[in-house]
């Protein structure tokens, strides 16, 4: 193993070395020793129509010839321009103005500028952001102060900015509690609101899914009641969807399945089909328009070297193009992680928490350690399950499947047998012991 190169996300001490991977095709890995193993979780989240897709390798190939960069101030191109159209039609009709960047953080903490500079720019001062427990929104500072602190920010707390953290109100099958858990999360939303008037820039969401904390479940009445309360109390909602856009949530936005419109959406990860860095910061024509202005201090001074790369633009088209096109696959999902999941309900007690939205499943696997991100389970299961070719990477206790829209049926079938299989071992071992 290469001396030089340090991991992210990884405790370099304790890790098992890192696989290395040769190639990939469709929902297929190949690893340097040959093996096949089945990305189930899309890449870190990123993959949609499977691994090297030959109609965005061509995209990117002839773009590449063409025109690879160049710089976005003062400067523009055809995919630039061809994306933010194509973005805007799919988007809700409120969401007009398209801020291009290049990764998931920087598309949130583009977000929250905005928010915040848009009630300076009118003359108002707006310092606080609303959030919820269990969010994740990026890496960096502005986007670690409004993701729930936890063991990922914990050493950076003094430095991140004050932000009021509210329940997220998850749900999953069979819970009788959830009116009661919404009710109570938007009473606690509601009298922030009105403890401290005029003083919100905007609220922040993962909307119908929280990722990172687990892949926690939310439904769309509270998202609904969550914009009503945005608006009477005339502060931002802002989507983070940078997971749950493009097809993951079994519609092309979470924002149009819970049929609510953000005046801020931010939108990465699967943009590209996953070949190449790129975000957007999608606004409305409100808050776009306190920016335009004579005042050079009303302009957002935010942009990066790689803004609008024309390659992750044209990777962005061809990915739109394939999504229309695998538009019954994203949807049908749902269905077929259903019929597998009763499978696993019936053989193990002890699992719990079964949910799906969209492509995406999950479940809590209950153990004698506490639940949560440092819980050894998962770190189990993920071992296994390459030993029966299949790429997991649990939360915590929560093992969960995104996988790409090319899957089959008969390979998800397939993938949810290696489960067992695995679940067989681990949870056999753990109750012998
Ligand atoms: C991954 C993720 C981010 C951060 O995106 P990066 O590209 O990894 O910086 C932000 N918000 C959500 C909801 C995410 O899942």
């Amino acid at each position: 193993m290469n001396p030089h190169i340090w991991y992210p996300y990884t405790q370099a001490k304790t890790a098992p070395d890192p696989i290395e991977v040769k190639s990939a095709k469709g929902l297929w890995l190949e690893l340097a020793d040959g093996q096949k193993i089945a990305d189930c979780i899309s890449s870190w989240w990123v993959n949609l129509h499977g691994h090297a897709h030959p109609k965005i390798v061509a995209a990117i190939a002839h773009q590449a010839a063409q025109l690879e960069h160049v710089i976005f101030a003062g400067f523009t191109h055809a995919p630039a321009q061809e994306l933010a159209s194509q973005l805007v039609a799919r988007l809700p009709e409120n969401l007009t103005r398209v801020f291009y960047s290049d990764n998931g953080s920087t598309a949130v903490e583009i977000a929250l500028k905005m928010a915040y500079q848009y009630w300076a720019n009118i003359g108002k001062h707006r310092g606080r952001f609303m959030s919820f427990e269990g969010a994740y929104h990026g890496d960096m500072f502005g986007t670690m102060a409004v993701g729930t602190r936890s063991i990922f920010s914990d050493v950076f707390k003094d430095l991140l900015f004050e932000v009021d953290f509210c329940p997220y109100p998850d749900t999953y099958d069979g819970d009788l509690d959830i009116l009661e858990k919404e009710a109570n999360c938007l009473n606690i939303i509601r009298q922030n609101l009105s403890d401290r008037p005029n003083s919100y820039a905007g609220i922040i969401i993962e909307p119908l899914v929280q990722g990172v904390a687990g892949m926690r479940i939310c439904r769309s009445q509270f998202l609904q009641q969550l914009r009503e309360l945005a608006t009477e109390f005339d502060t931002f909602l802002i989507f983070d969807e940078v997971m749950t856009g493009f097809g993951r949530t079994g519609a092309d936005f979470a924002c149009n399945r819970a049929h609510v419109k953000p005046d801020l959406i931010c939108l990465s990860k699967g943009i590209t089909g996953g070949f190449l860095p790129l975000a957007v910061t999608v606004a409305t024509e409100r808050i776009y328009g306190s920016f335009y202005s004579d005042d050079p201090t009303k302009t957002l001074y935010h942009g990066h070297s790689y803004t609008a790369n024309p390659l992750g633009c044209v990777a962005a088209l061809a990915s739109l193009k394939l999504l229309t096109q695998n538009q019954p696959i994203y949807t049908q999902m749902e269905v077929w992680h259903r019929q597998y999941l009763i499978e696993l309900a019936n053989k193990y007690p002890q699992l719990s928490k079964f949910r799906v939205m969209g492509t995406i499943s999950a479940f809590d696997v209950n153990n004698s350690e506490k639940s949560g991100y440092l819980n050894n389970v998962g770190r189990e299961i993920r071992h296994h399950a390459i030993a029966h070719g299949v790429l997991l990477r649990p939360l915590g206790n929560v093992l969960y499947l995104m996988p790409p829209y090319c899957i089959t049926e008969s390979e998800l079938a397939w993938v949810y047998q290696q489960i067992d299989r695995v679940l067989d071992k681990v949870l056999g071992d753990s109750s012998a012991e």
